[in-house]
């Protein structure tokens, strides 16, 4: 935490502003620092303990002096905010909303209680990776791509001696090379869909140079090291040798099935925007019919169906941290407007929007591009582990959904699959889907509900205490 963040034994039991910034990432830091430079009364709550987000996560201590400060941007752009006279509340959670839409909050560090209120809500909670589970998903060595950039430039260790990256999505190819930059070797990149194959829809990212010239240099450096990228093809199974670590991964592909000795797999098939907070502000989403996961319903400036709440960044659909920031940008230009305070000028609008626009095309073709066939690895194994938090199985849920507990609380029921300490954030897509599969019929998701992500039973007594 930052010295001049408040301290959590100071902190009243409610504060008002004009405008809350839920997530110190991109996009929450560029739409906080855009209101109050503009006027407004700007607190911006973050979880963790450092503002930065996902793509701007800060380096600390000894790897700081050591290795130099990563993504210097996101420096500059935290100082901003600071400068800025933005109120931050690190280390701060928001866990939960009151029907008169207040955001409960509670110390990560102390339990506590606070409730903020705002004239304007914008929820930049970002997203969080899409694991499909196969048998061996939770074996020890088995982790996130996200997790392994996290470890080769945050933390700057070497991610394993010998990494699979598998899943789906243009991440795994910066991911492989940051793997490759921290002196680990790279066994493959995995792919589920066929992105690198030449097609009619490809020819699009004709009109994306730049992201063009990016793409040319991760497979420029994947070649030099000799990874090969295999496309079409997923992870069927990870098995263990005798230490019950993770020794061996086999792959599905359309000729045949392949297997890597490796100590570690990074695998993920996308993101998954995280909207919770924005479902229970009563934001009206549709279902994304891929990842089987709500998707907020916006206009092009982020604004939803719930009057004052906004939806930035990656929590309103993927697009990368450039446009999380543009996102940002135009969401505080809206609410400079309903604020009453001074307009940005119209020429930078309109060139923000025209960024906007590319940057979502550049969205659809990338999920055109990756498109893939789920059912394969949606017919996983009887005894894949799914819910693990409650240790349920695949087979289980299917023979539920078989017995007719086939809708989404009728199989949480009767197989706990949801109901442990994530709530089913990991497990409820997955659920959804292996129901559907058994029944033909969709399956919706499942609701969020409080407490968002778990806390302390102290701190919910806290707001009873605190009579909130
Ligand atoms: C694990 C992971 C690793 C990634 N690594 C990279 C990368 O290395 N390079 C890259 O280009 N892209 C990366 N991405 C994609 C990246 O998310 C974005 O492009 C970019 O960071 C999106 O910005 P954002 O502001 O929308 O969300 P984020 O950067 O994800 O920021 C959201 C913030 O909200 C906070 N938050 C969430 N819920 C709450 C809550 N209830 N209360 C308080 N705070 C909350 C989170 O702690 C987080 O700091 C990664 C994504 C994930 C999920």
């Amino acid at each position: 935490m930052s010295t001049t963040d408040p301290q959590p034994a100071a902190a009243p039991s409610h504060l008002d502003y004009d405008v809350v910034v839920v997530g110190g990432g991109p996009s929450g830091l560029v739409t906080a620092r855009e209101l109050a430079t503009a006027g407004a009364r700007v607190a911006l709550i973050e979880e963790s303990a450092e503002l930065g987000g996902q793509y701007y996560k800060r380096r600390r201590g000894q790897v700081l002096a050591r290795h130099g400060d990563f993504r210097p941007a996101g420096t500059a752009l935290i100082a901003q905010v600071r400068q800025a006279g933005v109120q931050v509340h690190t280390n701060r959670l928001v866990w939960g909303t009151t029907p008169d839409r207040a955001l409960l909050t509670t110390s990560t560090t102390s339990p506590d209680a606070v409730r903020f209120t705002a004239r304007a809500i914008v929820v930049g909670t970002g997203a969080t990776e899409h694991v499909l589970p196969f048998p061996g998903w939770q074996l020890p060595g088995v982790i996130t791509p996200g997790h392994a950039m996290h470890l080769a430039t945050t933390d700057v260790v070497r991610v394993g001696q010998r990494v699979l990256i598998a899943g789906s999505g243009p991440f795994l190819l910066p991911v492989a090379c940051a793997v490759l930059a921290s002196g680990s070797e790279v066994a493959a990149v995995v792919e589920a869909g066929r992105p690198l194959r030449p097609s009619a829809r490809a020819l699009g990212a004709a009109a994306h140079p730049g992201m063009l010239g990016e793409l040319a240099r991760y497979l420029t450096v994947l070649a030099r090291h000799r990874v090969p990228i295999l496309q079409g093809a997923h992870v069927s199974e990870s098995t263990a040798g005798p230490d019950g670590r993770l020794r061996t991964v086999s792959i599905a592909t359309t000729t045949g099935n392949r297997s890597f000795d490796v100590d570690t797999l990074a695998t993920a098939v996308r993101f998954r925007p995280a909207t919770e907070l924005l479902q229970l502000l009563e934001v009206e989403c549709s279902l994304d019919p891929e990842l089987g996961v709500p998707i907020p319903d916006t206009d092009a400036r982020g604004a939803t169906s719930a009057p004052g709440v906004y939806a930035v960044g990656e929590a309103r659909g993927i697009a990368g941290s450039k446009g999380a920031q543009v996102r940002g940008w135009l969401a505080a230009a809206t609410i400079r407007e309903e604020l009453g305070l001074s307009a940005p000028p119209e020429r930078a609008v309109r060139r923000y929007e025209r960024r906007s626009r590319r940057l979502d095309d550049f969205s659809r073709l990338t999920s055109d591009l990756y498109a893939h066939d789920r059912e394969p690895m949606l017919a996983m194994p009887d005894h894949t582990m799914v819910c693990r938090c409650e240790s349920v199985t695949a087979g289980e849920i299917r023979t539920a959904a078989r017995l007719g507990w086939n809708d989404r609380n009728g199989v949480k029921g009767a197989t706990r699959a949801g109901m442990g300490p994530c709530q089913g954030r990991e497990c409820a897509s997955t659920v959804s889907c292996l129901v559907s599969a058994c029944t033909g019929e969709p399956v919706g998701c499942q609701p969020a509900r409080m407490p968002v992500k778990p806390i302390p039973v102290r701190a919910a007594m806290a707001m009873e205490e605190r009579q909130l």
